[in-house]
């Protein structure tokens, strides 16, 4: 193995599959309240159709699997999933991210079957806002309660992903901030992005500027390495924090120069970049019996098309598929 790297010389080693574009909640930024049209039942990947792209990505270079939606949870059998993952020999960490609803009756299943950890998305602490951001769906305590049954499961470290907006939840920039103080809270405040399905207008975009600016009424944020991973985060500390803080800068800072992903959606689209409408067809492909050299070629014929930066400062954004249906 060699290793797969695009044609700016970055290294792809992380695919994040998208099991599903099902979601059982409607969160404002990222879904209309009545959905959005759905993928039939036959065009979504079937589990063995997923595990054929898996193992061919895992040959040429690919070692982290995220697992992501839609709500990756409403998909029924995901644990069968995750073993088949497990056992491809390289790659060495699946994690999944969730908005946390069934977490709290399904980790002990996820961990045995061989998920590492989890990033659960909790964009307020309060019940009656909660209800107001996911359009209803669940409520906040089955997400607290899916948190702590990770983390007592050992799904760690369990990283919290808060979308800030302005007016709607930036208000607890502080309450998530103290978190990390008191108990070991990872928390990621990310900056709105304008996406296709979202219905929250621009104007309540907060930048992490900003945000570090007002979290650090609380103290200095020190720097520091991230606990695991090498996602797009920055991370800092508050002096004596037992938790940690980052930020996602798709907006105001992009990081695509660090990009190493491919993102494989639910009905077998690779594609390259999140920010991008291009992708590349695998389902017919592995409907016709491709091999699995062919496989591979078609997946490094999509690296190499990788694009070199997304253009949302020049204001592209896709507008062909909600985010829902890309796997965020
Ligand atoms: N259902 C799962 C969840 O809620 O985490 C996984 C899918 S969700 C699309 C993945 C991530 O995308 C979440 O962390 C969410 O916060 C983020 N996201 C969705 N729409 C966004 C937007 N308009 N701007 C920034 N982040 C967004």
């Amino acid at each position: 193995m060699t290793g797969l790297s695009d044609s700016f010389q970055r290294p792809i080693n992380y695919l994040r599959i998208s099991v599903t574009d099902r979601c059982n909640l409607r969160c404002i930024y990222c879904m209309p309240p009545d959905g959005v049209c759905l993928i039939s039942h036959e065009d979504i990947l079937t589990y063995e159709e997923i595990g054929t792209v898996a193992r061919a990505a895992a040959e040429l270079g690919i070692d982290r699997i995220r697992l992501t939606g839609g709500e990756p949870l409403v998909r029924s059998g995901l644990p069968e999933l995750i073993e088949m993952l497990a056992e491809i020999e390289v790659i060495g960490d699946i994690s999944l991210t969730t908005n946390g609803i069934l977490l709290g009756r399904c980790a002990a299943e996820l961990k045995s079957a061989g998920l590492r950890r989890v990033n659960v998305s909790l964009d307020t602490l309060k019940s009656d806002k909660f209800e107001l951001v996911t359009g209803g769906g669940g409520s906040l305590s089955q997400v607290l309660e899916g948190i702590e049954a990770a983390k007592g499961v050992g799904l760690e470290p369990v990283k919290l992903n808060m979308v800030v907006m302005s007016g709607i939840n930036d208000d607890e920039l502080l309450d998530f901030a103290a978190k990390t103080i008191a108990e070991e809270w990872h928390v990621r405040f990310i900056e709105l992005m304008p996406l296709a399905g979202g219905t929250v207008p621009a104007a309540r975009f907060v930048s992490a500027g900003e945000m570090r600016k007002r979290i650090e009424q609380l103290g200095e944020l020190e720097p520091c390495l991230p606990a695991i991973g090498n996602g797009p985060a920055r991370y800092f500390r508050l002096p004596h924090a037992r938790g940690g803080i980052g930020f996602i800068t798709p907006v105001s800072e992009h990081f695509c120069f660090q990009c190493n992903r491919l993102r494989l959606t639910a009905d077998g689209k690779l594609r390259p970049c999140l920010l991008s409408d291009d992708e590349m067809d695998l389902k017919q492909p592995l409907r016709r019996g491709v091999s699995s050299a062919g496989l591979k070629q078609l997946i490094e014929e999509a690296v190499a098309n990788k694009p070199l930066r997304h253009h949302m400062a020049e204001g592209y954004v896709p507008k062909e598929r909600p985010f829902s249906q890309v796997g965020g």
